[in-house]
């Protein structure tokens, strides 16, 4: 009994820690002519499904990849598209169900864009706030959403390290936005109300007189 136990035990690390990309993954990283990657949508029924996934773990040996560093790229390409602009973008919106997102860190110097691996949030600290978002994979509307203004991020990093870090305020509602689409979930599950982009403009003003 014991030595079937240890048998399983091996098969399952050895599938989680040695997985690479699957050939339908692989495809997808290089499919297209353009840097920029398509943007699958809630519009679009296939697209719909994908994002509503729960996206699986990214292992040491994809980081280690050509894919990795092409999915990566593309990714940063992707969510700086002067066409579609974001503020943040998770694998799945490109159509790999992986745990990987890109931020861009308002709260650091020059606002980069930096890429998270297998990321949680292990803490949620003070009080939530709205704040309005929108999303690449939601055209055109944008909602108000409740969210927690300060986290605490346990993630592994290009290098496959893992660090936590506490983070605060409009970068962590990034944080909380993106993580959720690893969960399948999308921003207007969340929603208390969607705005158009008249009274998006209002909050966003009430909320630069109450900083
Ligand atoms: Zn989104």
């Amino acid at each position: 009994m014991r030595n079937i136990l240890y048998a399983i035990f091996f098969a399952l690390m050895t599938t989680s820690c040695n997985q690479k990309f699957t050939a339908e993954e692989s495809a997808t990283i290089h499919a297209g002519e353009r840097e920029i990657m398509y943007v699958l949508s809630v519009t679009e029924s296939p697209d719909s499904t994908i994002l509503r996934q729960k996206s699986l773990p990214i292992s040491e040996q994809m980081v280690q990849s050509e894919d990795f560093t092409l999915l990566r790229r593309r990714m940063l390409a992707t969510v700086q598209d002067p066409e579609n602009e974001g503020v943040g973008i998770a694998a799945p919106q490109v159509g790999i169900s992986r745990q990987m997102v890109a931020v861009q860190r308002f709260d650091k110097e020059g606002e980069p864009f930096e890429f998270f691996i297998n990321p949680e949030i292990v803490e949620r600290i003070g009080e939530k706030k709205a704040g309005g978002e929108g999303c690449l994979s939601v055209p055109e509307i944008r909602g108000d959403v409740e969210r927690w203004q300060t986290i605490r991020l346990r993630y592994r990093d290009e290098q496959f390290v893992e660090h936590e870090e506490l983070i605060e305020g409009f970068t962590a509602v990034i944080f909380q936005h993106e993580l959720d689409h690893l969960d399948g979930h999308i921003y207007t599950e969340k929603a208390e109300k969607m705005l158009t982009p008249e009274e998006l403009e209002e909050l966003m003003a009430a909320q630069e007189e109450d900083e």
